[in-house]
């Protein structure tokens, strides 16, 4: 499960905007450099063309989750929240240069669970934290200038 945060009505502004690119890539059924011919996704082209829209951020559920806790906003899986509100929470984090603390930058560690599962916890970097702050910034700047909130869900 993952979040996807973006300014509210983001496909709409960037498909009126003409701001929406395709990506190109090997489809997946490409074996030995022949593609399936009833592949559903390239129709037998071997090549997958995705629509990619700009100003999203895609994380998974808990790091969504820790990245609103951090800028000051109440966690869920959906919702919708001023920019200014995520701007602030990105220069908040900054001046504390906080980006090396808890809840966001957590070692990578391994348990076993019940019946003897094993759980891999990936952990977050300072490089990927940073990185969340950097896009969610850019994704605030951008909602602010629309006038619009970001959402996310
Ligand atoms: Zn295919």
């Amino acid at each position: 499960m993952s979040i996807t945060f973006h300014p509210a009505n983001n496909y709409a502004f960037c498909a009126a905007n003409n701001l929406n690119t395709i990506r190109e890539e090997e489809c997946l059924c490409v074996y030995d450099g022949h593609a399936n011919s009833n592949c559903p996704y390239c129709k037998g082209t071997g090549v997958d063309r995705m629509e990619e829209t700009p100003f999203e951020m895609n994380v998974a559920n808990g790091n969504g989750w820790a990245l609103l806790e951090i800028l000051g906003i109440t966690p869920d899986y959906s919702g919708c929240e001023d920019a200014q509100k995520f701007l602030d929470g990105v220069a908040f984090v900054r001046a504390l240069n906080n980006v090396g603390h808890e809840p966001l930058v957590t070692e990578a560690s391994e348990e076993t669970g019940t019946g003897g599962c094993r759980i891999i916890h990936c952990g977050r970097t300072p490089e990927q934290v940073q990185r969340y702050l950097d896009t969610i910034e850019v994704i605030a700047t951008e909602a602010k200038r629309r006038g619009v909130k970001i959402t996310w869900g």
